[in-house]
């Protein structure tokens, strides 16, 4: 740390992410990414792109908004798009809450949500999930603070039904409700169009992972005009241009291809059965995932020994070192051929252990 780095940060431990190696070639079931490329349209429009960088962004992102209002039955002002679903996670933070406004969210969750209340000096709640990491909505009811909710969860993939998150929703109608369906796609219920009925009622999704844009950074909330003006207030006092040429290109081509999102959903959700009947056979404890990862503990092994194991044959998959998951490791679907390789290596190394 410099001298000059503001004693405001005393507090803040960074986000890690994801280990992105470089260096050998795993099969890297780690950062749930996708295990298909972007659509072909998506490539194209993007590589198309290019030839124009030399030009600002269009700060309004008309055409992506216009191909997202059609796809999702919203008006193009209840969208806003943002450099990953991150930013408009951090911009919900900046806009919404503050010392009089904190937050709340579960105590397992996606990590970066304590990030964000502490780089913006806000006081914040985490519930406890229950015993078998399910989240009680009893606790969020009538709770008076602003809500963060991953649903499916992070870490977890478990899924609460619409109605459930409405009952959060209309609860708390002084307080604004994020819900954030990074995992939605694969087999989670989707609250977008409950955002005409609540105007605290913010949903965020990204192209990451059922759209293969990772890369490229590309998320996007939605809400009642209001909150969207609030957001935009944001985003055009840090980065108008916050998404780039070329990944608002690729947006276009990977919203407007749904027969391969369709079908690359479909794939992931049947690996990811097969996969999660696999490990139970093998003894494994699985929660109900409706994502595209699943969170696993073998009995006999404690979750580091396992993912050091798998990441020594060339298989890395996500360990948290908390109280609560350090007995577990997360294993992002990939490919049937990755999967099918995993499992084996899987086996070799239990069978190895006994
Ligand atoms: N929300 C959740 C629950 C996530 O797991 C992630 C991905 N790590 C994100 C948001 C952010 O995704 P991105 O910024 O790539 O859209």
């Amino acid at each position: 740390m410099s001298r000059f780095f503001s004693s405001k940060y005393d507090a803040l431990t960074p986000y890690v992410p994801g280990e992105q190696p470089q260096e050998r070639k795993y099969i890297k079931l780690n950062t749930n990414e996708s295990p298909f490329p972007p659509s072909p349209m998506a490539q194209r429009l993007a590589r198309e792109a290019a030839s124009g960088l030399q030009l600002y962004s269009d700060p309004e992102c008309r055409g992506l908004v216009k191909i997202a209002a059609e796809k999702l039955g919203l008006a193009e002002d209840e969208i806003l798009f943002t450099n990953g679903s991150d930013e408009i996670l951090n911009f919900a933070f900046m806009a919404f809450c503050d010392k009089a406004h904190p937050a709340v969210f579960p105590n397992v969750t996606y990590g970066f949500y304590s990030v964000f209340a502490e780089l913006n000096g806000i006081p914040y709640e985490e519930i406890p999930l229950r015993e078998d990491f399910s989240i009680n909505v009893e606790d969020y009811i009538g709770i008076g603070k602003n809500v963060f909710l991953a649903n499916p969860n992070a870490q977890t993939g478990i899924a609460l039904p619409k109605s459930e998150i409405e009952r959060i929703v209309a609860s708390n109608p002084d307080n604004v409700v994020v819900i954030d369906e990074a995992y939605v796609d694969f087999g989670g219920e989707s609250c977008l169009d409950l955002i005409r009925k609540y105007d605290n009622l913010l949903v965020c999704q990204t192209l990451s992972k059922s759209r293969s844009l990772a890369g490229a950074r590309l998320g996007f909330g939605a809400g009642c005009r209001a909150l969207i003006q609030d957001l935009n207030t944001i985003k055009y006092s840090t980065n108008p241009y916050n998404i780039n040429r070329m990944t608002m290109a690729a947006g276009i081509g990977a919203l407007s291809d749904s027969a391969y999102f369709e079908e690359n959903c479909r794939k992931v959700i049947a690996v990811r059965e097969k996969t999660s009947a696999a490990l139970r056979q093998l003894g494994f404890t699985v929660t109900d995932s409706r994502s595209n990862f699943l969170l696993a503990a073998y009995p006999k092994m404690s979750g580091q020994a396992l993912y050091l194991a798998l990441k020594e044959k060339g298989v890395l998959v996500r360990h948290f070192e908390t109280e609560l998951l350090k007995d577990y490791n997360r294993i992002t679907i990939g490919s049937e051929q990755q999967m099918d390789t995993f499992l084996a290596i899987l086996k070799d190394i239990l069978e190895k252990a006994k």
